[in-house]
């Protein structure tokens, strides 16, 4: 007889589960030393301590359910960016909305193109929703958007674009997405992914370059493109589980149907509103992040190892070694960084920007593991 087991549907059998980054605790115990996190690209510098008093204060009326609307935090982040509380669609996390944006516009038969080599959640959630996921080869560690639009069929319904990307860090410039959205047929969704924009903006103009007028589709009416941001990275609240969308109101509201109600907790709508405000936290991480770019990446090339220059917080290298050996050894000197061999870059890893002193800690790492490695 057939068990509930057997008959869970192939699109679920054949998921591939998210395999987070290292927990500290677990790896300490693991490796018997003290350890450093550089694997999720976290915040270094910790939360805003604006965010970190909100949330003492929201604890004491956790016993009411949150704001299902999130007028005040909508409200505030529609200000900042120039639109309406209509255009805006909060959620857990980025994660939390492209799960919706998957259960709403995917299902059998129709599919989801991108990148390979790109955030590891978007087949996860295209093949939970029964959709069909097709990657485009890179070019040079980048994005291809033509051979993305050139994927693109009939039975296309999302187009997912990290900017800058993970994992390899690369960037394509407000020019670029103008020209690719000019060639997306309209019953396809453009979900521009700017989980890494602080960074991305910092970046793009010490060389020169717009980054993103993504908000500016969104304030001319533009139906079929949708912003990604998130409070996982420069706000650091990572743990918190905050993320928004910008767009198409009258798509928002099937995205309210589908979401599971309350799903954002009053203590993430606090921490949000008061992490927005606090300008100085995000430069301050900004100015670090650039100043850690700087120092670190020039120290690959004198290793012998390629690493792509980045425009986000954490920078891609490949090494001379399997990846997953190698992210081993680097935690048993107490750093734990990405193996990029769950993306099937067999010698890939990535490793976030810290803190001096942890940037530090991980080229002390990293010259003794690499050279181990040569010796081998
Ligand atoms: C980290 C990251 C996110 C953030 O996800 P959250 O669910 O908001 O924590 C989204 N997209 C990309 C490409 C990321 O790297």
């Amino acid at each position: 007889m057939k068990t509930i087991l057997d008959l869970i549907p192939p699109h679920i059998r054949t998921l591939a589960g998210y395999v987070p980054g290292k927990a500290v605790r677990q790896a300490q115990r693991e490796s018997g030393v003290s350890m450093i996190k550089l694997a999720s690209n976290e915040n270094p510098l910790g939360p805003s301590p604006r965010a970190v008093e909100a949330i003492r204060k929201a604890a004491n009326e956790v016993n009411l359910y949150p704001d299902n609307d999130a007028t005040e935090l909508r409200a505030e982040l529609a200000a900042r960016h120039g639109i309406t509380p209509e255009q805006v669609f909060l959620a857990d996390g980025s994660l939390g909305l492209l799960d919706i944006l998957a259960r709403t516009l995917l299902g059998p038969g129709l599919n989801c193109v991108t990148s390979e080599r790109t955030f590891i959640s978007y087949p996860i959630v295209t093949q939970a929703a029964g959709g069909q996921f097709i990657t485009t080869p890179m070019r040079q560690d980048r994005y291809d958007l033509n051979a993305i639009a050139a994927a693109i069929n009939d039975n296309t319904r999302l187009v997912i674009l990290a900017n800058p990307n993970n994992p390899t860090g690369t960037m394509f410039d407000a020019d670029t997405t103008g020209a690719f959205l000019a060639r997306v047929p309209s019953h396809v969704l453009v979900v521009l992914d700017e989980a890494y924009s602080d960074f991305g903006t910092y970046f793009a103009a010490k060389r020169g370059l717009t980054y993103s007028r993504s908000m500016d589709y969104v304030r001319s009416g533009r139906r079929n493109v949708v912003i990604l941001r998130t409070f996982s990275k420069a706000h650091g609240l990572a743990g918190i589980r905050l993320g928004y969308g910008c767009g198409d109101p009258e798509l928002f509201q099937y995205f309210g149907r589908v979401r599971n109600s309350f799903s954002v907790s009053a203590i993430a709508l606090a921490a949000g509103l008061a992490a927005i405000r606090d300008e100085d936290h995000i430069h301050r991480t900004v100015e670090n992040n650039a100043e850690g770019a700087a120092w670190l990446l020039p120290q690959f090339a004198e290793l012998g190892l390629r690493a792509v220059p980045t425009s986000a917080n954490f920078i891609y290298f490949e090494v001379d070694e399997d990846a997953n050996s190698f992210t081993k050894r680097m935690q048993a000197e107490g750093v734990i960084v990405r193996s990029l061999a769950p993306w099937g870059i067999a010698n890939g890893v990535r490793v976030t920007i810290g803190t001096p002193e942890q940037n530090q800690m991980f080229m002390r790492a990293l010259n003794k593991v690499a050279r181990q490695a040569v010796a081998k």
